[in-house]
């Protein structure tokens, strides 16, 4: 069989070249070459004695997710749409920016989580993506964009924000996670990595002792009643014992703050006093708002939430000493802002079908 290199991280792959009676050093050099230099081909890696090189060549290869489309936002926001196999299709979506670019990625084809105002829930949970295949579209956004004049790749910061729950994949989500932050491979600071969660409260646990990066979480709703509607995995974890595990968390975190995510839902979670239950919601939990326009998408019966709505809302959070911020809204024209990811391979082929046939 052969082994996929971009499943392993430095650990992995020293005990994988152990098995193969090669040095670590040998794990590092090819590490770096990989995730460094960006490169797939064995014969290239011209460090390596040949003999190695020829063995690699005959039991492992370097192989991100194919890529089946991209699109380049007026923006200059650009998604690729990746092939997860078996009709599957998940979605990266690069940002730049003036100071920083950076990278969504997704971690499931699909998502169990069936949040009521998000596209990829309503495809339903397909399976978790391979170590390979979100390292993979790191991997390959950088290769596709290129280093810059500095000779430094071109994604200074990765959201894990894209299609999925990347604590309900959590080996391979960590995984990652080392080889984002390993200096062998991308070296990026704890800060500039953040995890998005719905709140899975033993998994951040379990992040906060494995692996503590920048953690974003999803709360969209000021108490239990609305979040259980929103949200359903709020029944298993409601938001008193949400706000316990944040503050655990940051006693071990890279940042002193969790970012609380909040897509504003016009007349459903976006008035003044609902505003105020929030302030008191999160008041022993250090942290910062970043409020989302909701992105509307085929078969949504949600409304984004008007401009004034949005204003009032973070003035009562700003009173509080909460500092807030609105997402701007990127990608929008390709359907690469958040919860429009639903890689929508299944539909497009049903449409070339019946176009076929017409
Ligand atoms: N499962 C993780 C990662 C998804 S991140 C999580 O829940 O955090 C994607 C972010 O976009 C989440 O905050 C999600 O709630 C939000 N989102 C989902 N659908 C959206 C929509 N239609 N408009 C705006 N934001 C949305």
């Amino acid at each position: 069989m052969t082994e996929n290199l971009l499943n392993f991280d430095a650990d992995q792959l020293t005990a994988w070249f152990a098995g193969q009676g090669e040095k670590p050093f040998r794990a590092r050099q090819v590490l770096r070459w990989m995730h460094k230099a960006g490169e797939a081909e064995f014969d290239a890696m011209s460090d390596l004695a040949a003999s190695l090189r020829g063995k690699l060549k005959q039991q492992a290869c370097v192989r991100a997710p194919k890529v089946m489309r991209e699109e380049l936002s007026e923006d200059g926001t650009r998604k690729w749409l990746l092939d997860a196999g078996m009709g599957n299709a998940v979605e990266a979506v690069f940002i730049p920016e003036e100071t920083r670019g950076t990278l969504c990625v997704s971690t499931q084809a699909g998502c169990a989580l069936d949040c009521a105002f998000c596209s990829t829930g309503k495809q339903g949970f397909n399976r978790n993506l391979s170590v390979a295949e979100i390292i993979g579209q790191l991997w390959w956004a950088n290769r596709e964009l290129g280093k810059n004049a500095e000779g430094n790749w071109p994604i200074s910061n990765v959201v894990l924000m894209g299609m999925g729950e990347p604590l309900l994949n959590f080996d391979n989500t960590v995984s990652a996670l080392h080889l984002m932050l390993d200096d062998n491979a991308y070296g990026l600071s704890r800060r500039r990595v953040t995890v998005s969660t719905c709140g899975i409260v033993p998994a951040m646990d379990r992040l906060r002792e494995e692996c503590p990066v920048a953690l974003a979480v999803s709360l969209h709703a000021p108490n239990d009643a609305l979040r259980n509607v929103l949200m359903p995995v709020n029944r298993k974890y409601p938001l008193r014992e949400l706000m316990a595990a944040c503050r655990r968390y940051l006693e071990k975190a890279p940042r002193d703050f969790i970012t609380f995510e909040y897509v504003m839902l016009e007349g459903v979670n976006d008035s003044v006093q609902q505003a105020r239950e929030l302030v008191s919601l999160v008041r022993e939990v250090p942290c910062k708002f970043n409020l989302i326009p909701f992105n509307p998408f085929p078969q949504t019966h949600y409304r984004r939430s008007g401009a004034d709505a949005v204003r009032r809302f973070c003035d009562v959070l700003m009173h509080a000493d909460i500092v807030t911020t609105t997402r701007r809204t990127r990608g929008g024209d390709i359907a690469a802002a958040c919860g429009q990811l639903a890689g929508q391979v299944q539909d497009k082929t049903k449409r070339t079908l019946m176009e076929v046939r017409t």
